[in-house]
């Protein structure tokens, strides 16, 4: 049966970028040796790290003074590296969900933080407005966002300090104004890739700023000057990351994405709101194009283990809500086709016809 894969991260990748790494396990660019095996130091891989970096900077439009790292260690080692080398006596911080209150806690061992605002009033349901940056704060963290709640923030707005943003599932959803930012950083494997690499975009003349010393590893200097290869780089990820990237492109670039993301979110959420069963969990101006979370309403709620037994015999695969939100969360990211959206809004109708 056709599996329609909603998972919320990993998740789907474009067939064709999954392909292309099967064939480069078993044979690179016709070596006859696997990129498993082969040295990073190599003329072949230093062109698919390469061919990487020049494609990230095309699609997004990076400036120039910004420079592209490929790192370990998840979008989670970013919340400690990002005070380590950015914060020297106070930092802001807006909170929009878990994993920016997971940012806010690491740089807490780093000095001050300011927290502008905060959604966890209810749950994190809305991104805050009409906050204000304290001017003497060395960076505003922000989460564009926010993966389990499904709440986002889809503009680059100006900041009067560096802003910096964790864009791990919304990053090549939509073109990015990069000059707003001092950093953008995330785990690749929601939107840009595999699990296992992690993409850091910096203004590196923001770099240096800080008093403490800086654990060589934890440096972004140290992975600017040496092509993110300082150590061994996750070289097989980094390859499915290229391939994701050139799919983009070929499709039409993060604008065409853009377009596709919103045409799916639009008729998953126009579904939503018109059945008399399902309720959206998130408030209508905050809601994410990435994560689109859903309920029962209370009267059927006892009915949400029978759907998703439903929805799982009709193919659909990681609807089930995160714990702390319950329901359902359908992640439409990138490589999911519309298709897959209308087949779940299929189940959704035919179990409300057949239950309500
Ligand atoms: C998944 C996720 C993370 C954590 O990423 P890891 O690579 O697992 O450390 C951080 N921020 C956001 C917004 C995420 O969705």
């Amino acid at each position: 049966m056709k599996k329609h894969n909603f998972n919320a991260g990993p998740c789907i990748l474009p067939r064709i970028a999954i392909e292309n790494t099967a064939k480069a396990v078993l044979d690179f660019n016709g070596i006859g040796m696997s990129i498993l095996e082969i040295s990073h130091r190599s003329k072949d891989f230093q062109a698919v790290i390469d061919e990487a970096v020049a494609l990230f900077k095309e699609v997004l439009a990076i400036p120039e003074g910004y420079q592209v790292l490929f790192l370990g260690g998840g979008a989670s080692l970013q919340f400690c590296m990002v005070p380590f080398n950015f914060l020297n006596k106070k930092a802001a911080y807006l909170e929009t969900g878990v994993w920016a209150k997971k940012a806010l806690k690491e740089a807490k061992l780093f000095g001050e933080v300011v927290t502008v605002a905060s959604s966890g009033d209810k749950n994190y349901t809305y991104i805050p407005k009409g906050w204000t940056v304290p001017e003497d704060a060395d960076y505003l963290h922000i989460t564009t966002n926010n993966t389990i709640y499904g709440t986002e923030i889809r503009e680059d707005f100006d900041c009067k300090v560096p802003l910096i943003a964790d864009m791990s599932s919304d990053i090549l959803s939509r073109p990015v104004d990069v000059s707003k930012y001092a950093m953008i950083y995330g785990g690749a494997q929601k939107n840009a890739g595999p699990a296992g690499v992690t993409f850091v975009i910096v203004k590196e003349d923001m770099l240096g700023k800080v008093e403490r010393v800086i654990p060589t590893m934890l440096d972004y200097r140290t992975h600017i000057k040496e092509g993110s290869m300082f150590n061994t780089p996750p070289c097989v990820n980094i390859y499915t990351l290229k391939e994701t990237l050139k799919w983009v492109k070929e499709m039409g670039g993060v604008k065409k994405m853009e377009e596709l993301d919103l045409a799916k979110a639009k008729l998953l959420y126009d579904a939503i709101d018109n059945s008399k069963m399902f309720v959206g969990t998130t408030e209508k101006d905050s809601r994410s194009i990435m994560n689109i979370c859903f309920v029962m309403k209370e009267q059927y709620k006892d009915k949400e283990d029978a759907f998703m037994e439903f929805a799982k015999s009709r193919g659909m695969v990681g609807i089930k809500g995160h714990r702390s939100v319950g329901g359902f969360r359908a992640s439409t990211y990138n490589a999911l086709p519309i298709e897959s959206v209308q087949a779940l809004i299929d189940c959704m109708i035919d179990f409300e016809r057949d239950n309500a």
